[in-house]
């Protein structure tokens, strides 16, 4: 019998929370660690259905994120939330993982489960006039979602390409007065977004900006006005609203910080700093392994996020029977 079983667990997505709960069943003790102020992860942001989970109907995000918790909670796991780590030592099977509360968790093994964060101010950092912007005209990430309705009748700017910047331009041509959405390269979202987009443009309710890079934000008389490098032209248009929705970023950072260099020199990076795991959800680093969107930049989901998580705790299980 070891002295301890537990597992830390960092952050408390579906990823980490699936993790925990298959732990728990497994026999351990898993620990989970949340930085934010909510369990639950990005799910507490999509204020859209969430159609895509098995058994779970009718179930918006914020809804499925409640469920996963309260399941974690049901059964008796752990969920510290405020709780951001700032250094580990050790290894694997004495592992101590000091947080910024001055507490130190003894662990036998770990899984950073913290997943992603969309692109927020930065991506217009760099655009002349954005400090002057009235309060409120720009929406960053899922915040764009929030209140669609008092939307109708007015201009809007989407600045991006994936699945996010595509719906919401979906879903607000037919009530907004105009929807522009300026696309920096090449669309990356599901075909069957850029097929309702591109039937909207046909439309004229929707203006499709391709190879658009946001130059400059003006407030004036009857909104923003932006200018945008548009291919080889640029074009003002004015507008309401800007919603921002470029994107997801893996939250890797901690990492130098947090684990020694000893302690890291097996994980590695891919060029857009997400985890690189293998099948089983090692990262290279004996007793430190990874699940959900931290390192699954392919097919960020909450089903994958689930099965991940199981997978690494099931994996935990069998690695730890020989140490
Ligand atoms: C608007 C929106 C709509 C979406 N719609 C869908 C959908 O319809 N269907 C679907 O399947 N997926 C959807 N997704 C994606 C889905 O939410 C994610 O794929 C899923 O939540 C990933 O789970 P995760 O546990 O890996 O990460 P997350 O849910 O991101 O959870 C990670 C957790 O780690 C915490 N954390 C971060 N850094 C640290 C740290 N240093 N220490 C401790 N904790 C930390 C965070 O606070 C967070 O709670 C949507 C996402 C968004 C934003």
């Amino acid at each position: 019998m070891k002295a301890s079983r537990c597992i830390a667990i960092l952050g408390a997505g579906p990823a980490g929370l699936s993790a925990a709960l298959w732990l728990r069943n497994l026999g351990f003790e898993p620990r989970v660690l949340d930085a934010s102020a909510h369990a639950g992860g990005l799910q507490n942001l999509n204020y859209l259905g969430n159609d895509w989970v098995l058994g779970q109907m009718g179930q918006t995000g914020p809804m499925l994120a409640t469920r996963f918790v309260e399941h974690a909670a049901a059964v008796g796991i752990a969920v510290e939330t405020g709780a951001r780590p700032v250094r580990l030592s050790g290894g694997p099977g004495s592992f101590r993982l000091r947080l910024d509360s001055g507490q130190e968790i003894g662990c036998v093994a770990l899984i950073v489960a913290t997943g992603t964060r969309y692109r927020a101010e930065e991506v217009l950092a760099e655009v002349e006039g954005v400090a002057g912007v009235a309060p409120g005209r720009i929406a960053y990430g899922p915040h764009a979602f929030a209140d669609l309705g008092a939307l109708a009748g007015k201009r809007v700017l989407i600045v991006g390409g994936g699945d996010n910047a595509f719906e919401n331009a979906r879903l607000l041509a037919p009530n907004a007065a105009a929807v522009h959405l300026a696309v920096r390269s090449r669309p990356r979202a599901q075909q069957r977004l850029t097929t309702a987009v591109a039937d909207e443009a046909a439309t004229g309710r929707c203006h499709l900006l391709q190879a658009a890079r946001v130059l400059g934000i003006k407030e004036g008389h009857s909104g923003a006005e932006v200018t945008l490098a548009v291919a080889e032209r640029n074009e003002r248009i004015v507008v309401d609203h800007i919603h921002v929705l470029a994107g997801y970023e893996p939250n890797t950072a901690f990492i130098n910080s947090v684990f020694p260099a000893e302690l890291r020199s097996g994980m590695h990076l891919d060029t857009q700093g997400y985890l690189v795991v293998d099948v089983s959800g090692h990262t290279g680093e004996p007793g430190i392994y990874a699940a959900g969107d931290v390192c699954n930049p392919h097919f960020p989901s909450v089903v994958s996020a689930i099965a991940q998580g199981a997978v690494a705790a099931k994996t935990i299980e069998m690695d730890t029977r020989t140490w």
